[in-house]
């Protein structure tokens, strides 16, 4: 079998999809993107589409090697997101043409399903509690939120108390067994995340998430120390040497990587592996479409440490499409009793609707990250 195109798809809401095509007739897709980067990781897609045309799509392995390796650069969000797109068609294609789904491929299953949390948006109080409340009563078990607004290096207690209050009325919305995991987003600076992981400890979250940016990972040893809440961290980290330091240091208790931004599933499920050795947790970052959801819950099938996967329907990014609009096979992402199964299906387990696909193509997006500014003018971490 060799591979004879590579094709990219900017789609609504703010994605990028990727069909890896054979001379027979078997077809993978992945979905390379960084968020507010589409179009820029399209055009790395394409540079590297040069070296794979002609090959055999089941040489997973050195293929990843010579992508990674062979440009001599290497690394970052915008090499290892189309590395990671490339990675998970060839899954696909790998996993089709051997009938089998590609947990099996990477060892079998050690879960069936896995637990999932949604996300909640609103900005006031209530808001944010209807919406947790909401979620629950569709089923799920755990809900994330963001935390902090935009935070000066250092900041009034007002904000603080603002975020808490937001917390607390999702808490008292949804009992006291719900995870709640609260993202700072890596918008608030030391002093003020010590601040507001303490303070947040009373509700017992799930976790905290990026407490700071992840370049300031030696921060965390003082935010852990402030706090016993669990703490996330790893969207922004693309590698197994990018997440090296952070497991070494010992203050993280769950990575997120995302298998489209970290190389794939075979670059993910090495990540987790290492985290394993560290007694780390796993929550697979996924605020994206649905070729990155399968690729995900292929990886929590065949990972030990994994406790729950984020999923974007509804996600209030998702204003123009929504997961499912593209996949033909609907059911595949049934969600119930706050998990959802592990597709068994060849390949990532998913039927694409190329069509729809074609069709949203030809309108794409520009999704923009919005740009927020502090009080005095100058420029504030969204
Ligand atoms: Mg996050």
């Amino acid at each position: 079998m060799k591979i004879t195109r590579l094709s990219t798809f900017i789609v609504a809401p703010r994605w990028c999809f990727l069909k890896i095509e054979t001379d027979e007739g078997i077809s993978g897709w992945g979905e390379p993107v960084v968020e507010g980067r589409a179009h820029t990781v399209a055009a790395a897609v394409d540079e590297l589409a040069d070296y794979l045309v002609g090959k055999d799509p089941c040489n997973i392995e050195d293929h990843w090697t010579v992508l990674y390796r062979g440009g001599f650069y290497r690394g970052g969000a915008i090499h290892m997101s189309a590395l990671a797109g490339i990675d998970q068609a060839l899954w696909d294609i790998k996993g089709k043409a051997l009938g089998q789904p590609v947990s099996q491929l990477l060892g079998g299953n050690v879960r069936d399903r896995i637990r999932v949390y949604s996300w909640v948006g609103g900005d006031r109080p209530a808001d944010t509690a209807a919406a947790a409340q909401a979620a629950v009563a569709r089923g799920f078990t755990a809900v994330k939120m963001n935390g902090p607004q935009e935070l000066q290096y250092i900041d009034s207690h007002a904000r603080i108390e603002r975020c808490l209050e937001n917390v607390q009325a999702v808490r008292e919305a949804v009992g006291p067994h719900v995870g709640i995991g609260v993202d700072f987003h890596g918008r608030v600076h030391k002093p003020m995340a010590r601040m507001l992981a303490r303070e947040l400890e009373p509700f017992r979250l799930m976790f905290i998430e990026e407490p700071v940016l992840s370049e300031h990972y030696e921060a965390l040893r003082e935010i852990a120390l402030a706090t016993s809440t669990p703490i996330a961290l790893g969207e922004r980290l693309y590698s197994r040497w990018d997440f090296r330091r952070v497991l070494a240091e010992g203050y993280v208790d769950i990575i997120q990587p995302d298998p489209s931004h970290a190389g794939g599933i075979t670059e993910t499920r090495k990540i987790a592996a290492m985290a394993e050795a560290c007694d780390i947790a796993l929550a697979l970052h996924c605020p994206l479409g649905p070729i990155a959801l399968a690729a995900c819950l292929q990886i929590d099938a065949n990972c030990y440490n994994a406790f729950i996967q984020e999923q974007s329907l509804g996600i209030h990014y998702n204003t123009t499409n929504d997961l499912l609009d593209y996949v033909s096979n609907r059911e595949v992402f049934a969600y119930e009793d706050g998990m959802v199964r592990i597709p068994t299906g060849p390949g990532l387990g998913i039927e694409v609707n190329e069509d729809y696909v074609r069709e949203r193509a030809t309108v794409g997006h520009r999704w923009r990250n919005p740009v927020w500014r502090h009080a005095d003018g100058s420029f504030a971490e969204w």
